[in-house]
């Protein structure tokens, strides 16, 4: 490729809004290649655009020369004469067009010659543009300065990424190309890192493509002032900031990082992007919550070659995601070793609905006021024919990774409102079933046709059926989220938030959503009542809960003390190894006899 495009980094710095002073000063560094026979003529240009600014020349009297100084020099443009011995200026400009990469370089035809043939020869060739000899100094001043700015924005088009101003894949690639060359020589080591925005789609279906756009924008800002602002970011040369920061793909950005003593000094700069990517972006008066997921191989140790070290980060961001995102992953052969194994288990998944591999367990939600079982919470097992039974915490981000994860959706829920419908036939009318529900199940657009399916199938009471949903699902737009739920609980249906304390448990964010119950997470719940802090949280949630008319259950709760506790402060449901750990469906039942 031409490699030219590693030279406009003197030209255009700050791709985006340069004011007119600062273009002027970056069109001359420019490098401008001088061919012509005449010395003399060589020395007059070149004095001549010297005295309006021009720095850099590549004058080149013999012809013959011409392609390999062009190729070996990248000059930005091309002063040629059209007359010369051995090859002429047509000769020289219908090899330069030949080059791969140099199909618009920009070619400035000097011609003594008033024959129009020429001139039209030279412009099928691909001439850009005709100067007269002799010589007049303003016209050769603004001819040059035209081409170069044209120049310089066809390089910002085909090399910076029009939305963000970063350079693109494929500067980048040139530029990593380029600092593995450097680290090579010095013997240095090389971090790269390749950073995705954790459901970026999502947000982007949600808040329509425009907002996603100023998202990407502020991304790329906040990414552009790290690299700045950073020690740690070591330089080619002075000149080639940009270039650290890229855009190479829809929502994905790559930060190269030298001359770090230890590759530890590159986990400055992750932490600080984590930190970043996570402060809330202000839309509309709307906050959005985005976090991201790093990858990082490093050279030498992860690959020589810029594909290896690419593809390897770029592994370790995937794994990064699959591990619960917003973290980073440095490439390591266990982590390829562990992907392997994900995608074994993917195709395994796969096949596992049609065979029936699947199970639910009820665990009993406990009314601790009446002293009675009010329902219980569905969880999904695996029964591997290999591995046996394997955490739906594995599998279910595999199947969601994989989109497997709402024909599994479906099958609980059908599996769920059958089973309690049978428990409520026998006797236990009163029992409530929750059934979790993942973020893309929820946000399919036939969710609610298909709770509906299962309600008149199994001719549940819509009354009974919970549907546990985490606050990372309800950020987005607002509005739209906030009508959907209200649409579904519309049938009868209730809605649960799950894990509550865990994600960003905005009090005002909460207030616009319909919730009946909030389930205060296991890790809040684990220190109480020994724990001072953590008995002020679930203290301050239940009340929270209880002035926005919530009901409150407290999961995993394991011992007495807490069910004390939770009892005293008003909690009003209790699920946790301390009743029942989840049960098949047959030990549930039982479970269930035995408390009438
Ligand atoms: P979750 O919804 O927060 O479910 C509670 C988890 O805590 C369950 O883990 C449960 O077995 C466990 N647990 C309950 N009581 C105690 C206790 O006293 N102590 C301790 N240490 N743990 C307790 P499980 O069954 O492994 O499920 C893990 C997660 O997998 C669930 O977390 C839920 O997010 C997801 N999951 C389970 N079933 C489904 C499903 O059908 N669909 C979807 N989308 N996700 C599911
Ligand atoms: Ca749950
Ligand atoms: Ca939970």
């Amino acid at each position: 490729m031409n490699t030219a495009a590693l030279k406009i980094e003197e030209n255009i710095k700050e791709p985006v809004a340069v004011n007119g002073d600062q273009r002027q000063v970056r069109l001359k560094n420019s490098t401008i290649m001088l061919v012509d026979d005449e010395p003399v003529m060589l020395e007059i240009v070149q004095a001549l655009l010297e005295d309006v600014g021009y720095k850099h020349f590549v004058p080149v009297q013999d012809s013959t020369t011409a392609i390999d100084v062009l190729q070996k020099e990248n000059p930005d443009m091309l002063l040629l004469d059209l007359d010369m011995p051995a090859v002429d200026g047509f000769e020289v400009l219908e090899r330069v067009r030949k080059i791969d990469g140099y199909e618009h370089f920009p070619v400035i035809i000097l011609t003594a010659s008033e024959d129009p043939d020429n001139k039209l020869k030279a412009l099928e060739l691909g001439a850009t543009d005709f100067l007269s000899k002799p010589v007049d100094p303003s016209e050769l001043a603004l001819r040059v300065r035209n081409t170069l700015t044209a120049k310089a924005y066809q390089d910002q088009l085909a090399f910076y990424d029009s939305l963000t101003g970063l350079p693109n894949r494929k500067l980048f690639l040139d530029y990593l190309g380029k600092s593995v060359s450097q680290a090579k020589r010095e013997n240095k080591s090389l971090v790269l890192l390749v950073i995705g925005l954790d459901r970026f789609q999502q947000v982007n279906e949600s808040l329509g493509v425009y907002l996603g756009d100023q998202i990407l924008q502020i991304v790329a800002d906040r990414l552009n002032s790290i690299v700045r602002n950073s020690d740690v970011v070591g330089r080619v040369d002075a000149s080639t900031v940009v270039e650290d920061t890229a855009r190479i793909g829809g929502d994905e950005f790559s930060i190269v990082v030298h001359g770090v003593n230890s590759v530890t000094d590159a986990t400055v700069i992750t932490d600080r992007v984590l930190s970043e990517i996570k402060q809330p972006i202000s839309l509309d008066g709307e906050d959005v919550y985005l976090t991201a997921s790093i990858g990082i191989s490093v050279f030498p140790e992860d690959g020589i070659e810029v594909g290896t070290l690419l593809k390897r980060a770029g592994s370790a961001k995937d794994f990064a995601k699959k591990r619960g995102r917003d973290r980073y992953q440095y490439y390591s052969n266990e982590m390829e070793a562990h992907s392997r194994a994900l995608m074994k288990m993917a195709t395994d998944l796969r096949t596992a609905l049609e065979n029936d591999q699947f199970e639910l367990h009820y665990q009993p939600k406990v009314d601790i006021r009446r002293k009675r079982v009010m329902g219980m919470e569905c969880l999904i097992r695996w029964k591997h024919p290999d591995f046996g039974f394997i955490s739906p915490e594995k599998f279910i981000p595999v199947a969601e990774e994989a989109g497997l994860i709402v024909a599994i959706g479906d099958w609980v829920m059908r599996e769920a409102c059958h089973r309690t419908s049978e428990w409520h036939a026998m006797g236990y009318e009163s029992l409530k079933v929750s059934v979790n529900v993942s973020a893309n199940q929820f946000l399919e657009p036939d969710f609610k046709s298909k709770v509906v399916a299962c309600l008149e199938s199994s001719g549940m009471n819509p009354n009974k059926l919970v549907l546990e949903i985490t606050e990372s699902m309800l950020m987005g737009d607002v509005d739209q989220l906030a009508s959907l739920l209200h649409d579904i609980k519309k049938l009868g249906v209730s809605f649960s938030l799950d894990d509550f304390g865990t994600g960003y448990s905005s009090l005002s964010y909460l207030k616009k959503f319909p919730i009946d119950e909030l389930k205060i997470d296991r890790s809040f719940l684990m220190d109480v009542p020994g724990n001072e802090d953590d008995n002020s949280i679930a203290i301050a949630i239940i009340a929270m809960a209880h002035s926005l008319g919530q009901k409150v259950v407290a999961e995993g709760v394991e011992k007495i003390e807490q069910v004390k506790f939770l009892n005293h402060y008003k909690c009003d449901v209790i699920q946790g190894y301390f009743f029942s750990k989840p049960l098949s469906k047959d030990n549930f039942q039982t479970y269930l006899g035995s408390k009438k």
